[in-house]
């Protein structure tokens, strides 16, 4: 099957938007255990000739601030146990939210690649902004823009090279 890279974050960063541009083939996964389709998509991709599965976290929550808190972490945690790295998709345009940092708090715990990916920075201006992602205490970021493109190739350039 190849490696497996997660992509988790909170809802709204733009992970379904860069899980898009990503893949060339979906594929849905059936749980074997539970019988279900589980709650995530998962896709084909490659980048300088490797190959490597994708999967789309979330996009499936209903209900008040607390289960969809839960969600997310249950999900990352499936994430954390399945894959071979994760990409953690933040949103220059919102800034650190409390969510963000509860994700970061399980991710700093694993001992897998992590990438932050500093998503929505479509323009110089936004670049600076992200900064302020430091605080999250996972080191350096990638910056990108799902939506143009931009960025897109040097976090995969790392990406893969850990693969
Ligand atoms: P998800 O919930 O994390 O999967 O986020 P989505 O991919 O559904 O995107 C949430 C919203 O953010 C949508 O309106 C997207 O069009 C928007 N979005 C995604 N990527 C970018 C980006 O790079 N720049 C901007 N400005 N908006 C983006
Ligand atoms: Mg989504």
């Amino acid at each position: 099957m190849g490696a497996i890279v997660a992509i988790v974050g909170r809802p709204n960063v733009g992970k379904s938007t860069f899980f898009n541009r990503l893949i060339q083939r979906r594929e849905a996964i059936v749980d074997a255990v539970s019988g279900v389709t589980r709650d995530r998509h998962y896709g084909k991709s490659d980048w300088n000739g490797k190959e490597f599965s994708l999967i789309d976290t979330g996009g499936y929550v209903l209900g008040s601030d607390d289960v969809f808190e839960k969600e997310i972490d249950k999900q990352v945690e499936l994430a954390i146990d399945e894959a071979d790295a994760i990409i953690f998709m933040v949103d220059v345009e919102s800034g650190v939210t409390g969510m963000d940092e509860d994700v970061a708090k399980l991710l700093r715990r694993v001992d897998k690649p992590t990438f932050l990916a500093v998503n929505k920075v479509d323009n110089a201006k936004r670049m600076a902004d992200a900064v302020e992602f430091y605080s999250l205490g996972l080191g350096e970021y990638y910056t990108l823009s799902s939506i143009n493109g931009s960025g897109t190739g040097e976090l995969l350039d790392a990406l893969v090279k850990v693969l």
